[in-house]
């Protein structure tokens, strides 16, 4: 049987997007995002936060300051909604194979946990986001798209489809 997940974004989409988030007093969730990530794990799917913080690569921040945030992200989330995040910390410039829409972060993922990419779905505020899930077979998602404002409204959509 193979598994089914979710790679959602983080700034913009799990937390505010306060631009370049540096520092774990940063970290503001979103309304509902935490129940939402839940909700998709309840739902029987894989749950990966998938990011691309290219500040790393401008040299605005370090690897370090991102764990950071992450680790404060992982405290307001439920830690056992959360299977892993996935992180590109390239700058455009370096056309590196895994920032976002393309598929170098996820494709590990899929193959090492057998997930079926087709029932697998992506989620984000920007249309790289979106962009990822198609780009893998599966669905991408855009919030502000189709009456979809918010990742709970995802959810919502998500697992009314099972
Ligand atoms: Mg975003
Ligand atoms: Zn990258």
């Amino acid at each position: 049987m193979q598994n089914k997940a979710i790679f959602v974004d983080r700034d913009g989409t799990i937390i505010f997007d306060h631009g370049y988030i540096k520092g774990p007093e940063k970290v503001d969730l979103l309304p509902k995002a935490k129940e939402a990530i839940d909700l998709l794990k309840r739902s029987g799917f894989m749950v990966f936060i998938t990011t691309n913080q290219s500040g790393v690569g401008r040299g605005m921040m370090t690897s370090k300051d991102v764990e950071k945030v992450n680790t404060r992200l992982l405290e307001l989330l439920s830690p056992r909604s959360v299977d892993g995040i996935l992180i590109c910390e390239h700058s455009p410039e370096e056309n590196c194979n895994c920032r976002k829409p393309k598929t170098g972060l996820v494709e590990p993922v899929i193959k090492k946990y057998n997930i079926d990419a087709a029932r697998s779905y992506s989620i984000g505020d920007k249309d790289s986001d979106k962009e990822l899930g198609n780009n893998i077979g599966g669905t991408g998602i855009k919030l502000g798209e189709k009456g979809i404002n918010t990742l709970w409204d995802a959810a919502l959509l998500i697992s009314s489809k099972k």
